[in-house]
């Protein structure tokens, strides 16, 4: 098993790495299998199920899936470029992918949200058909949108594929147990074994230049999310409120007016900033998902910009440290809302973010598996509640307490020796089993919780 840190910190756009994300990788996908058809296509159509059709339309399932069928992808997207070519198919009715013919798409007849029929594999699947001339279907594939961005055919699905296919690696641990025993018999921190995994696959320069993309592209988040004000789009009418207690905190500084605890208020603002910019679309890191994205820039913002003695050149071991743990509970657990609720992705986010800082303020190995497990038992039993299905409520601040969280564990666990009561393996597998045993109600559909008992409009 190997889940690449590039698979655990994807760059995308909001709101949501399973509902916005995914769906726009399944259509790319779906778009090769077009253009390696030895038949012509003239139109396409897409159905949405589960999941992706109850809280489609508040996490842009829709656009987002319009968009990759016209050949936008997660990656490179330009949010002027989407919205101008969304308002053009609405009154064309034809999209244009590169290396295709043009394609009949009417939006209100050819995307379906399938609210009866649940598909088998996954609570977020989704049919793609590309049709003939009469309209008839002559190409079809379900994808289902796993989490954190992650995409799989039904016949991957059945077949379990991991998401490895590349050689092994040095380090090739699957659990928490084995990490620590190769950190023992190796000497090495689990950063140091986690990069010589990646540079085997990467090489170093590449690997070395897109992490260094990856903080960038989660600190510019930080920052642009902190500048930003207004209203948040989906009708919830919820204020962006990271940029106001930002500037507070700046006003409020060296006045010797604040409590100790002012530092949360900090780290909240740092994880409220990056989830409102998710909330309104803009571009975020997975970490491990878009609904989680603010928890691990939070708590390394944090670091920097409020340890002494940070320093930018431990940025890579944090991701490093960080993204081991996060392969960890995606491979023995599940990292999706829609899955397992939100404690696989608010807790998993807060494991990753409380390891990551543990190991760069000097934690040993046993230390960091300590600190990931304190952060995620303390998310145990977390459901997925989206008011509107959008990513906002309680989205958005729980990504705030998430990272305090994750600030409280690493720091217990740099108290102690690393010797614990609670092995993480065991906490991860209490996560899957709590998270098969929760109600679908809680699990991303908006059908329970504070979904149905907020007043929204
Ligand atoms: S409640 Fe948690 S899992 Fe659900 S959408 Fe919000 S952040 Fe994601």
């Amino acid at each position: 098993m190997f889940l690449s840190v590039f698979d655990m910190f994807k760059v995308g756009i909001g709101p949501s790495s399973s509902h916005t994300m995914g769906p726009m990788v399944a259509a790319a996908r779906f778009l090769d299998a077009m253009r390696a058809a030895p038949f012509a296509c003239h139109g396409l159509r897409a159905s949405l199920h589960g999941s992706l059709a109850f809280t489609g339309v508040g996490h842009a399932t829709d656009r987002a899936t319009i968009l990759g069928l016209a050949g936008f992808h997660p990656e490179t997207y330009v949010a002027e470029a989407a919205e101008a070519e969304l308002a053009r198919i609405k009154t064309d009715h034809t999209l244009h992918p590169d290396g295709l013919p043009a394609l009949r798409f009417d939006p209100d007849s050819d995307l379906i949200f399938d609210y009866d029929r649940a598909l088998p594999g996954h609570a977020n699947g989704m049919i793609l058909m590309a049709t003939d001339a009469q309209g008839d279907v002559i190409l079809q594939e379900t994808y289902y949108s796993i989490g954190g961005g992650f995409v799989l055919t039904e016949a991957e699905l059945e077949a379990g594929k991991a998401t490895d296919e590349g050689a092994p690696v040095p380090y090739p641990f699957k659990s928490a147990a084995e990490m620590l025993d190769m950190a023992r018999a190796s000497g090495l921190s689990i950063a140091a074994m986690k990069r010589a995994n990646e540079v085997s696959r990467h090489g170093d320069i590449n690997f070395r230049t897109r992490t260094a993309r990856i903080w960038q592209v989660m600190t510019d988040c930080i920052d642009r999310g902190l500048a930003g004000d207004g209203i948040l789009p989906g009708g919830l009418k919820v204020k962006r409120r990271a940029g106001g207690i930002h500037r507070a905190l700046l006003a409020e500084r060296g006045q010797n007016l604040s409590a100790p605890h002012t530092i949360n208020d900090w780290i909240s603002a740092y994880a409220m900033a990056v989830n409102e910019e998710n909330a309104a679309g803009g571009q975020v890191v997975t970490a491990p998902t878009n609904g989680a994205a603010g928890v691990l820039p939070a708590t390394l913002r944090y670091y920097l910009d409020h340890v002494p003695g940070a320093a930018p050149s431990h940025v890579e071991d944090f991701l490093l440290t960080a993204a081991a743990i996060g392969g960890l509970v995606k491979f023995n657990a599940s990292i999706s809302g829609a899955e397992a609720g939100c404690q696989a992705e608010v807790g998993s986010a807060a494991a990753m973010a409380a390891a990551g800082l543990c190991a760069v303020m000097g934690g040993t190995p046993e230390q960091v598996e300590n600190a990931a497990e304190i952060a995620l038992e303390h998310h145990l039993g977390m459901t997925c509640d989206p008011v509107r299905g959008l990513v906002q409520v309680p989205c958005i601040e729980r990504n705030g307490l998430g990272a305090i969280k994750a600030v409280s564990a690493a720091s217990l666990a740099l108290r102690g020796t690393g010797d614990h009561f609670v092995p993480l393996d065991a906490c991860i597998e209490t996560m899957r089993q709590t998270g098969q045993d929760m109600s679908e109600k809680y699990k991303e559909t908006a059908l329970g919780g504070l979904a149905v008992n907020v007043p929204n409009c």
